[in-house]
């Protein structure tokens, strides 16, 4: 492989290809015992995981860092309640959105009429309770700040970290050399997540070749119209919404940003995982398209978090089948209740795999569907979860611009220049003077 092209382009080739060979695995040698003993569950398995893992690795340490310079570099803390203000209303826009966009496109559409119910299609599910608004305010403090980090729970993390972090600005002249030290300490994590990317397109292609070699394309076709509408409210989301979105708001070329955000979502596809990727939204986001270290360390571990707008729509989208399947009206009020559930429910929903599925139960009890349904859905959620946290990623990324562009952190010469920020296919390290 040429050593000129891009780390992205190569991400991009090694993606497609684990595709392929998962594909061909799945249509023909699905029953060969040694290529799912050694490939599969082996080979594929094990890299796809240690990519993984690398990724999750990063997000703590970074988070925290970056944190730290992003609120001392604000300097001053009302603009940080501000910032923070600005991006959860616009956070909870998009979801709204997104959500209202599924319910309109699948009232249109609807998935799920017709459908013949398979017997057996029925599994046990139970419903998670919806938390209480209050308590998901509560657990934002942390009672032990530890736990918190031994948890890796993002909300909890940012705000102590947030605190932290102003109090360092408080102490005055005696607190510059810790910034300094965060300002280090934030270059190395940086230096490791381009290490981690020079590895990526091998794990990307680990992760594609085993889902795709479990996961036959095949599962679709019966779930046709439920697959069409949620992948073509994904499209229409990020193509339309997201986009008007930042051609107003934010004033930017929609295609230089779409661009510049493809490695993120490729690592959001390959991985599910909104949380995993933020090491590679929080680069791209700093580095490609220019947004201050001030307004992207803390909007995007923020959005990672309580911004789902891909997977509001698979909610939307899965309400409106599985009411139409059990023949139930849904009616104005169901419909709302949904629009509204499914906002709190991506408010405090971590983003990893497969969280949708499990917070769909929710809405479904909420407005009384029945939550088996869900069975129905499962077979080709895989495939779903990644597209829709590709969406997600985005959306965090398009607040995020919105929110730098309106505060002054968005530095357009960045954004205009088409090489900034992009990993060359070398690592260069440093020569050995000792
Ligand atoms: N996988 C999604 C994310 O990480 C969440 C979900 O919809 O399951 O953003």
């Amino acid at each position: 492989m040429s050593e000129k092209m891009n780390m992205t382009t190569r991400i991009l080739v090694w993606m497609a290809a684990g595709l392929i060979l998962g594909s061909l695995i799945n249509a023909f040698m699905g029953q060969v015992s040694w290529v799912q003993e050694y490939l599969v569950s082996g080979l594929f398995h094990v890299v796809g995981a240690i990519f993984i893992s690398t990724l999750k690795m990063l997000v703590v340490p970074l988070v925290t860092f970056s944190l730290i310079c992003g609120v001392c570099g604000l300097g001053d803390i009302s603009k940080l309640g501000r910032v923070g203000l600005k991006s959860f209303l616009l956070f909870l826009m998009t979801t709204a959105l997104a959500i209202s966009l599924a319910m309109a496109v699948a009232s249109l559409i609807g998935p799920g009429q017709g459908f013949e119910m398979a017997e057996n299609a029925t599994s046990s599910f139970s419903a998670p309770e919806a938390p209480a608004l209050s308590q998901v305010i509560i657990n934002l403090v942390p009672t032990n700040p530890v736990a918190a980090y031994a948890d890796g729970n993002m909300l909890q993390i940012i705000f102590f970290t947030i605190i932290f972090g102003v109090c360092i600005l408080m102490i005055g002249e005696r607190g510059k050399s810790l910034i300094d030290l965060a300002e280090r300490l934030n270059e190395v994590m940086m230096q490791v997540v381009n290490i981690v990317m020079h590895i990526a397109p091998y794990g990307v292609f680990a992760l594609m070749a085993k889902t795709f070699s479990q996961q036959g394309l095949d599962l679709i076709i019966p779930m046709m119209s439920y697959f069409g509408a949620v992948a073509l409210v994904l499209v229409l989301h990020l193509t339309g919404t997201l986009m008007l979105l930042l051609k107003f708001l934010a004033k930017v070329d929609i295609f230089i940003f779409l661009k510049k955000m493809r490695a993120a979502q490729v690592f959001a596809f390959s991985t599910s995982s909104s949380n995993a990727t933020i090491p590679v939204t929080l680069t791209s986001v700093e580095k490609r398209i220019g947004v201050d270290n001030s307004t992207a360390s803390f909007v995007v571990p923020f959005g990672a978090t309580i911004n789902m707008d891909g997977t509001a729509i698979m909610q939307g989208v899965a309400t409106v089948f599985i009411a139409n399947v059990y023949g139930i009206e849904l009616g104005m009020m169901g419909y709302l209740t949904v629009v509204l559930m499914a906002v709190l429910a991506s408010i405090g929903t971590a983003g990893v795999p497969g969280v949708g599925l499990i917070m769909l139960a929710m809405v479904l009890n909420q407005v009384g569907l029945p939550v088996e349904g869900i069975a129905l859905i499962m077979g080709v959620d895989r495939l779903l979860d990644m597209m829709r946290t590709a969406v997600n990623v985005t959306g965090d990324a398009v607040v995020t611009t919105i929110v730098a562009r309106s505060e002054k952190t968005l530095n357009i010469d960045i954004f205009n220049d088409a090489s900034a920020g992009v990993i060359d296919a070398d690592i260069h390290l440093p020569h050995n003077k000792g």
